[in-house]
């Protein structure tokens, strides 16, 4: 008979220590078989050479190492419609468990409920955690239960709460002597699952002290890069948030903290409201009537729009995966507001290429510029693409990296007449909104 094992699955945790489903997995009473699943239906949307496939794989590699070299144990890797792996697995494992962590994305949720379902049928529990923020779902909600809509009083109760409750740590290393004894689970190679190994690098994270600490005076100037890079580590778990939150606190940052604090109040929003994945938030906002001209949309995913400091951010986020968030801002105001193209399009297109790309963050802040979200920028502000370098970028130094051509005859002429777009834009939005 087989002895009876369980299941940690890795999802967006990719990392060993301070994970609270792995941790809890680790201290139960069976053998721990950590998994990992190229799931089919998510990695069927990306092109060959995505770079957050290199990492996730890279860095699920370096934790099979390590697990290797000084537990005889590792990571079973798997590729397919996690449905089609458990019923593999349990014909090969007598499960007890599956221990996982919460992920709030729609289609993850319901994922992990028909897994849950099936499962059960089993006699499999399958038990999730919190791990990935500190504050889920409907922790911070108003006194009559209502969710927050309006950033500043979340941003105050999840402080209040916070502490109340401090942080803990989970320290599953020391719990390692769990893990299954096989050096020798089951491994892929990048081109089994359908990509290469792309030629962009996920940036590493930067949180020193000074970086925190003079975070509030250079976090608006793109050319100083002077922003944490936290991004994707927090989309796949790489750090843990804990320990980050920990990090701001320490150097009485409270500009950075309240950073991590938009990250948990979007995500919150999305778990409250998952229709705002296609639709606006604010229902009118749908009545837009949005020009979506192909061709102008082009030239802004481009970078061609002739106004310098749009241009390179589109060229910065093509090259690197990566747009400073001032500039994002900008070019997201440009798109909805100067080209009236819908926001639905400029996010699509930053999911495709933006590194720390995440659904609740970008579905927020995309929302937010075009005005349609909870608590977002009101449509009659309307960024100047040209002001905006005065303000940001005076001695031109972001725009000299990222679009050199900019004061040459060949660089285009402006796409759109900034006086003319901003009376446009003010007319249709007024009459789809008022
Ligand atoms: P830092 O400035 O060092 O901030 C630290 C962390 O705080 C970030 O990594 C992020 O987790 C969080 N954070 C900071 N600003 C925000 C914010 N406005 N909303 C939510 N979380 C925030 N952020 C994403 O993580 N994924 C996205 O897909 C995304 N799409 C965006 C789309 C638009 C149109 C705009 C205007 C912003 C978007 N942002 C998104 C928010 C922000 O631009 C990035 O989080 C930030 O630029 C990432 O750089 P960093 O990691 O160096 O951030």
């Amino acid at each position: 008979m087989k002895k009876p094992i369980n299941i940690f699955w890795f999802r967006r945790d990719l990392r060993l220590d301070d994970n609270v489903g792995f941790y809890e997995a680790l201290k139960s009473d069976h053998p721990v078989l950590p998994i990992f699943i190229f799931d089919s239906e998510i990695l069927d949307e990306l092109p060959i050479n995505d770079a957050r496939v290199t990492f996730i794989y890279e860095t699920l590699q370096k934790m099979r190492t390590k697990l290797q070299e000084n537990y005889d144990s590792s990571i079973a890797m798997f590729h397919g419609k996690p449905m089609d792996i458990y019923k593999k697995l349990s014909n090969a494992y007598e499960i007890h468990s599956v221990y996982t962590n919460h992920d709030y994305e729609p289609y993850a949720s319901e994922r992990d409920n028909n897994i849950k379902e099936v499962l059960a049928k089993h006699n499999i529990t399958f038990n999730t955690y919190k791990d990935q923020v500190i504050f889920e779902k409907d922790e911070v909600v108003k006194k009559d239960g209502n969710p927050y809509m309006v950033y500043t009083p979340y941003m105050r109760v999840w402080k209040a709460l916070f502490r109340l409750q401090g942080i803990e740590t989970y320290d599953s290393i020391s719990n390692f002597k769990n893990l299954i004894k096989d050096s020798q689970l089951p491994n892929l190679n990048l081109s089994e699952i359908g990509f290469e190994i792309s030629n962009q690098k996920i940036a590493d994270y930067s949180v020193t002290p000074s970086l925190i600490k003079q975070y509030e005076d250079t976090r608006n100037f793109p050319a100083q890069d002077s922003t944490s890079r936290l991004g994707p580590h927090l989309r796949f778990g790489t750090v843990s948030v804990r320990k980050m939150v920990k990090k701001a606190i320490a150097e009485e940052n409270e500009i950075f903290w309240q950073e991590l604090i938009w990250r948990e109040f979007f995500m919150q929003i999305l778990w409250h409201f998952p229709h705002t994945v296609k639709a606006s938030f604010k229902s009118k906002y749908d009545r837009i009537e949005w020009r979506n001209n192909e061709a102008e949309f082009k030239l802004w995913c481009e970078g061609k729009t002739g106004y310098p400091l749009v241009d390179a951010g589109m060229r910065q986020l093509n090259e690197t995966g990566f747009m400073h968030n001032r500039v994002r801002m900008l070019v997201g105001s440009f798109l909805c507001k100067h080209l009236l193209i819908d926001w639905r399009w400029g996010e699509a297109y930053f999911a495709e290429k933006l590194h720390d790309y995440d659904m609740s963050s970008n579905i927020g802040n995309w929302q937010w510029v075009a005005g349609s979200g909870v608590d977002a920028a009101p449509y009659f502000r309307i960024f100047n693409p040209t002001s905006q370098i005065q303000k940001f970028d005076k001695n031109h130094e972001y725009l000299k990296k990222w679009v050199p051509d900019y004061q040459e005859l060949t660089y285009p002429l402006p796409m759109v007449d900034h006086k003319m777009a901003r009376e446009r834009c003010l007319k249709i939005y007024k009459e789809a909104v008022s």
